[in-house]
Parts: structure tokens; sequence; C-alpha cells
């Protein structure tokens, strides 16, 4: 189910030419989604797309119609193949190539605006391969220039592009002149880095980050542009598309603004029919925000007008309508007041007819165009190889990142740049579910990320609950779950297996269940004879809840009674104890620690645990099914 994954990168294609090419790429494709291709000499193999004829005329066929191609063939094959087909960056779908053991995966062509690094990213982290990206911004942990706005939506605007890259990769210092759009991007750079924020050298070139048009430089330049501008339009009745088009152009020109940072066009929804007006904002591909008058004469403007007030109810329309959307904005992060930078203009053409005012108004928030995620992550006990391959892709496809700080350093070596990592302390969980889910609403695919299984004492619940309590439609942001491996399995596996019938898991934690509770849980599972996993079993403040516990199973259960005693499964300082009911006081149990106790039938064996399924017993229950 990880296909979602892949999502931005179809059509995806895959093609192979040997049979173990195809075994390669055939799983390959599944989670991928990507469509595989074949000769036809291969067309017994497999239920793949088959091409007759040269590669060479079917890649023709191919390579307009496709984002991205898996080559299983020798990369000099690959090369030649694509090397006619080539055209520019800016255009080329991205070009991998996969060995056919499937040990490396190649990131051959558009590594960075064709997106093919991070699909290569995403693929080797799937199926356990090495990913191969020889861009310069991998190995200084940089993210590139190209995609630097990317996760917030940002427009790359003019400028000498190759050469500012250029710079950046001889390590020289770049100036960075950010005076619109989020700064979260900076907050995760490698510590050595060419960007310099303030007192740049005069000859340094330049990233502007800005929703003003580039202004003539003698230094290399490039313009990155955030979607911080929110365009007020008000019209009589039947003004043309041109008449708009040229109103806002001219308002942009005369305030030295840059047309790429428009997020979005406003009115009042008795424009939403305006015919010019829409076939406008479809060619320019500028959303169309509409709102009734009630809502725009909330706010308030410096020129009102009483005869529009009295013709659609309020007295604003361009002015109110671009500052109420820049503001809904804005309140997504809570960045702060949205603010008119270009008050009411009126517009109109001697002899022509219809007439428009444009007001602009610049939100502190960029929109980002996005559909946001929620990705909530078991990561597992611990060492990477317990974490499922989707729950690693799923972190390395994210924008940004939240956990508590020990389980990020546990997922270091599967970020990379230009993610969004946020950490915070163990206690804060509420205020880290509700900051993942403002980032999903802004457009961010954010990964929340839990030891273990996400849903068990996990975030996943708790970032469902606030969901729920926000009044989340179900759709957006979407959510997709990764299961992990949970404590109780993790630990089990390293003392046999003693989870083999009926069990339970009780978290001995009473800081969001009432003591009292757990005690009646502690006596039900003990009366009932499961298994039981004690989870949180202590901490400094709550020493004596395990004493209880154990005293609580001593009712029902013999002192001989095994009980493992496991802390940090799968990481380095694990350790492991078999101890029994009556001596579980003796062990030294902290709070990184699972406790693993017995039923009535729990045995050792050569120090392994051991809870019989009833296989070998004549009782009813060894005919149960094995599953
Ligand atoms: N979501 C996690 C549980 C978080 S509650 C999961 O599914 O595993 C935290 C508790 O889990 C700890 O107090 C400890 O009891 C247990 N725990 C988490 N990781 C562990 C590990 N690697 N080894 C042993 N116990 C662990």
């Amino acid at each position: 189910m990880s296909q979602s994954l892949f999502e931005p990168f179809q059509p995806l294609v895959a093609i192979a030419t040997t049979p173990q090419a195809v075994a390669t790429l055939q799983p390959l494709c599944q989670f991928t989604g990507a469509t595989l291709w074949v000769p036809e000499t291969l067309a017994s193999l497999s239920n793949a797309q088959v091409y007759s004829g040269s590669l060479k005329d079917h890649l023709q066929h191919l390579w307009p119609q496709h984002r991205g191609f898996i080559f299983g063939l020798a990369t000099g094959a690959v090369v030649r193949l694509i090397a006619p087909l080539l055209q520019h960056k800016s255009q080329d779908p991205a070009v991998l190539v996969v060995d056919e053991q499937g040990q490396s995966v190649i990131s051959l062509c558009s590594g960075h605006l064709g997106h093919a690094d991070q699909l290569t990213r995403l693929i080797a982290a799937q199926i356990g391969a090495t990913p191969i990206i020889t861009g310069t911004s991998t190995r200084s942990q940089l993210p590139s220039l190209d995609l630097l706005g990317h996760p917030f939506g940002w427009q790359r605007g003019a400028g000498d592009w190759n050469q500012v890259s250029g710079e950046i990769a001889r390590q020289q210092a770049v100036a960075v002149i950010q005076d619109a759009g989020s700064k979260l991007w900076q907050s995760h750079l490698p510590v050595e880095h060419p960007y310099v924020f303030a007192d740049w050298p005069e000859e340094a070139p330049q990233i502007r980050i800005t929703h003003c048009a580039l202004p003539d430089s003698d230094v290399p330049t490039v313009a990155w542009h955030p979607r911080v501008l929110w365009v007020g339009i008000g019209c009589e009745r039947g003004t043309s598309r041109q008449l708009i088009e040229q109103g806002i152009e001219q308002v942009f020109r005369e305030n030295g603004l840059a047309i790429d940072a428009i997020a979005s066009i406003t009115t009042l929804d008795l424009k939403a029919d305006e015919v010019g007006l829409l076939e406008l904002c479809q060619d320019r591909d500028w959303p169309l925000q509409c709102f009734s008058s009630e809502m725009l004469r909330t706010v308030e403007v410096p020129t009102p007008s009483d005869i529009v007030a009295a013709e659609v109810g309020t007295p604003s329309v361009a002015e109110a309508a671009a500052l109420y959307a820049a503001q809904i904005q804005s309140d997504v992060l809570a960045a702060g007041p949205a603010t008119l930078i270009a008050p009411k203009c009126i517009i109109r053409n001697a002899g022509e007819p219809g007439a428009m005012t444009v007001a602009i108004a610049l939100s502190p928030l960029e929109f980002t165009g996005r559909q946001g995620k929620l990705y909530l992550v078991g990561t597992g006990p611990g060492s990477l190889d317990q974490m499922t391959p989707a729950a690693q892709t799923a972190i390395v496809q994210a924008d940004s990142v939240i956990g508590y700080s020990l389980y990020i350093d546990l997922v270091q070596s599967r970020l990379r740049p230009g993610q969004v990592i946020e950490t915070y302390p163990i206690t804060q969980e509420r205020q880290r579910a509700q900051r993942a889910i403002a980032l999903a609403h802004w457009g961010l695919t954010v990964a929340m990320i839990s030891s273990g299984d996400a849903g068990i004492y996990g975030m996943a619940g708790l970032v469902l609950e606030e969901l729920e309590h926000q009044g989340w439609n179900g759709e957006a942001p979407a959510v997709q779950i990764f299961p992990g491996v949970s404590a109780l399995q993790a630990s089990a596996s390293r003392v046999g297996t003693p989870l083999m019938h009926d069990f339970c898991a009780i978290s001995l934690s009473d800081r969001l269940t009432p003591w009292e509770v757990i005690e009646k849980r502690l006596q039900a599972a003990a009366a009932a004879d499961f298994v039981t996993a004690l989870y949180n079993p202590r901490s400094q403040l709550r020493v004596e809840h395990l004493t209880i516990a154990q005293a609580i199973m001593l009712e029902y259960r013999d002192a001989n009674t095994p009980v493992a005693v496991v802390r940090s499964a799968y990481r380095e300082d694990e350790a492991t104890q078999l101890t029994t009911l009556g001596q579980l006081h003796t062990v030294t149990v902290d709070m990184l620690t699972t406790v693993l106790i017995g039923n009535g039938s729990t045995h050792t064996y050569q120090n392994w645990m051991i809870t019989p399924r009833g296989y070998l017993s004549s009782s009813p229950s060894a005919s149960v099914a094995s599953s």
C-alpha cells in the first residue's frame, strides 16, 4: 500500500530486457505503480507489456508520455538510448538505472527538476539498495538550489541559475536575501554551508527569496518567489479578460512586484460567475477565492466606499477580499497579520466598456498550492533493519519529519537534505501533534514518527484524536499510517515465544490513565491468564507501580512463572534478563524496558521462554488452526 508514496512521479515506466532484470523490476513495479515493458523474447516470462521492434524506437514513443523511466539495463546502454531524446533539464523525465541484482539504484538524469534523485532514494529505501546520487548537493548535504522552495510551493523566477548553482557547488559564499516566505528551509542546513544571511561581500552571487520583481544586478542572481500575494479584484459586470489581466500586470509593474508571487485572486461571491475573471484564472492557473459581503464587511480597509456598500453590501471588495484571504492563509500557522501593500487602484480604458479595481495584500505565510499529507510512521524498536521498507520510504518522502529527539536520532541516516526536521521534548506530545497537523494543512508532507508502532502508545492515536477535535473532513490532510514492530514483539523475539498464546499489553503509566483503571486491568489480565506485556513499567516518580503489578499477578500465578525483562531491544545498549514473577522486584527496570509476564503454562527451556500454543498437548486447543 506504499504505492501512494510514488504518486507524485506518475506515470512511471520500467524497462527490462533480461529475465533477471524482469525479476528485479517486477516487485518494484508493484510498489511504485510503474508499467513494465519487455521485449517479445520475454513475453512468456511475465504479465508485462510487450513491445515489438527495437527498444530505441519504442522509447521514442514512451518518452513524452512519462515522468520517470526505470531501466534494468547496463548504464552505458541506457545512456546511448536516451541521448537522442534529451532536451533540457526543465523538461526531461527522471531517468534511473537499477542493476540486475537490485543492489544499486542510480539517479542518471534529471536529478533535481525531474526529481530523479528523490525517486532513487525512495526506491533504494524500499528495496534495501544503495542509492547512487552524484550531484554536488548530495555531497554537501545541501538542498539543491533548483529545489529549495519546492516543499513550500515557491515559483522559480528569473536569474542565472547555472552560474549561482556552480558557485554553490564550488562552496563560494552566496548571499541569501529573503523578504518573503517561510524560513523553515534554513533550520536544517548542514553545519558547513555557503549561505550568508547578513553582511555579505558585495560581489557575492545572490539568492533572492522575494515577492518583488528581480532588480537589475551586476552579480549573478536568482529569484525564488514564495506565493504570498493575494490579489483582490472588483469589476463591473462584463469586464473583459484582457482588461483584468492588463490591470493586474499594471499594478504589479508599478509596485515592482513579481507575478510569480501570486497566491490567488480574490473577490466577492457575486463575481463567482464573471466570465472574464474565470477565463483569466483558468489560463494563468491562479486559484479564485470568493467571499460573501458579510465576510468582507468585517475587514478594516483604507479606502471604503459608501457607494460600493450600497450596491453590494460591503464598503470594500478588492482591498477587503485580498486582506481577508491573506489573513486566512497566515492563520494556518499563526504567522501574524496580513498587510495591504497596494491599496485599491481603479483601471479602465478610455472608450472601452468595463472597469475594475485591484488591491494587493501580503501574507506572512505563503500559499503552497500543495495538498498536505500526514504519515504516521512506526520506526520499530531501534535499529534501522527492524523498520519496514515502507516506513523508511515514507520518511525519505516527507518534507518534514517530526518526533522525539531520540527517535529522530535513530532514523538520522534516512533523513535527506532539505527536509524540515523538528524535535520536541517527550512531554509535549499534544503540541507536537498540533504542529504536524498545521504543517500538513499548510501543504507539507509530514512524517510524525513514533518508536515501535505509531498506533500502540504512540503518536498516531493522538494525531487522529486531534484531527477529530479540529473537525477534520477525513480527506485533507490525507493520513496514512505505517505500522512498525512494537516493543512487545521486539522484546519477545529476544527471549523466545512468550506471546504464542492470548496476550495483552498494559501500560503502567498513570499520566493519562487513572491508576485504579490500570489496577483493574491488571486484575482482569491476571485472572484470565493472559500473557501480559507491561509498557512504561517504571519512571523515577513511579517506582511502586511495578511492585503492585507483581503482587496482583502473584494472586493468580505461580511465583515461578517466567518473566522477561528486555531493555532497549535492538538498540546499542540492549539488555535482556529472564527471571520469575517472584523475583521480578530484584531486577532493574526502567522506562526503556518492556516486561513480559508468562501465563500459567509458560516455561523456559535452555534459556528460551516458551508459551505453548497447544500443538504438543492432547488438549482440544491442539487442533487450532495455525496462522
Ligand atoms: N509505540 C511504542 C511504545 C511507546 S511507549 C511501541 O509500539 O513499542 C514507551 C514504552 O515502550 C517504554 O516505556 C518501554 O516500555 C517500551 N519500549 C519502547 N521501545 C523499546 C525497546 N526498544 N525495548 C524495550 N522496550 C521498549
